[in-house]
């Protein structure tokens, strides 16, 4: 596996390389990561890989300096699954890009109402990279639903002619989505944190028959129990991320809550 620390690296692994399939993530890689690598490698061309903690997608009291970096560890594990290269630029990579708004309409719901500007620090990295590598493929995990939402938005109003693919959340044996602020909680936070799953899929299961507003009071009452502070906890259409009153097929459920000071998200959709 070819690993490439600069621009240079990556033009020359690029113009030697057919198509590209391309996993962008921000490191500390999980099971959920390599699987989208996995599905990356199923595609004709090569794979490449990112690793950049993009600094433009955390707020000023957020956990850019506590967020776990892991490079040797991830090398390692991209190796042994056949990645083909793996770009990781320096830490000032993000200062060249050009500054863009992600789709108000979706990022100014969920998790863009606590975290104003974090949609725009993943819009200007992407499309940074996008224009960089030039991928036939790009792979985006559904455990950030309102992410490759906004992405998928993104990518239909560029002319950049890549082709998204959402990849299903990776979960641990008790059901907690992978994520790499998993590591982050406490044993007793991480004991805590096997039960959102568990509650919001079940909640999930009941949208289609009972009162959504007197669940969504049931959820955020049961977390709370457990400690978790809730964020949201909302139940949407899963196009236009509008928070739905009624159930209706495709309905998405999504939270965000936070365990301390270790912020969890997860989704389910019932069909
Ligand atoms: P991150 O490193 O957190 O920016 O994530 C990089 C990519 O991995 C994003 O597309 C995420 O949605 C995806 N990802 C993270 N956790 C999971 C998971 N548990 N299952 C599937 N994809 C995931």
């Amino acid at each position: 596996m070819k690993v490439l620390n600069s621009l240079n690296d990556l033009d020359k692994f690029l113009n030697s390389s057919g198509e590209i399939n391309f996993v962008p993530t921000m490191g500390n890689l999980h099971y959920g990561h390599l699987k989208l690598v996995t599905e990356a490698n199923k595609f004709d061309g090569v794979t490449l890989a990112s690793i950049y903690v993009n600094p433009l997608q955390f707020g000023p009291n957020e956990d850019l300096d506590v967020y776990p970096r892991t490079l040797d560890q991830d090398l390692m594990h991209l190796e042994a699954i056949s990645c083909d290269a793996v770009f990781c630029p320096a830490p000032d990579f993000a200062k060249n890009a050009i500054k863009l708004s992600a789709n108000s309409a979706l990022s100014k719901k969920l998790c863009g109402i606590s975290r104003p500007h974090f949609f725009d620090g993943v819009i200007t990295i992407l499309n940074y990279l996008f224009q960089l590598v030039r991928p036939t493929n790009v792979f985006f995990g559904l455990k950030d639903y309102q992410q490759y939402l906004i992405v998928k938005d993104f990518l239909i109003n560029s002319n950049l002619n890549i082709d998204i693919h959402g990849v299903p959340t990776q979960r641990e044996e008790d059901g907690l989505a992978m994520s790499s602020r998993n590591n982050l909680m406490s044993s007793q936070q991480r004991i805590n944190a096997k039960h959102l799953p568990v509650i919001l899929k079940e909640i999930a299961k009941r949208s289609k028959y009972e009162n959504l507003a007197d669940l969504k009071i049931e959820g955020i009452e049961r977390l709370e129990k457990l400690n978790f502070n809730v964020d949201y906890f909302l139940f949407c259409n899963s196009t236009t991320l509008e928070e739905l009153f009624k159930f209706e097929p495709n309905t998405l459920v999504a939270i965000a809550a936070k365990l301390g000071n270790v912020r969890l998200i997860d989704n389910f959709i019932i069909q």
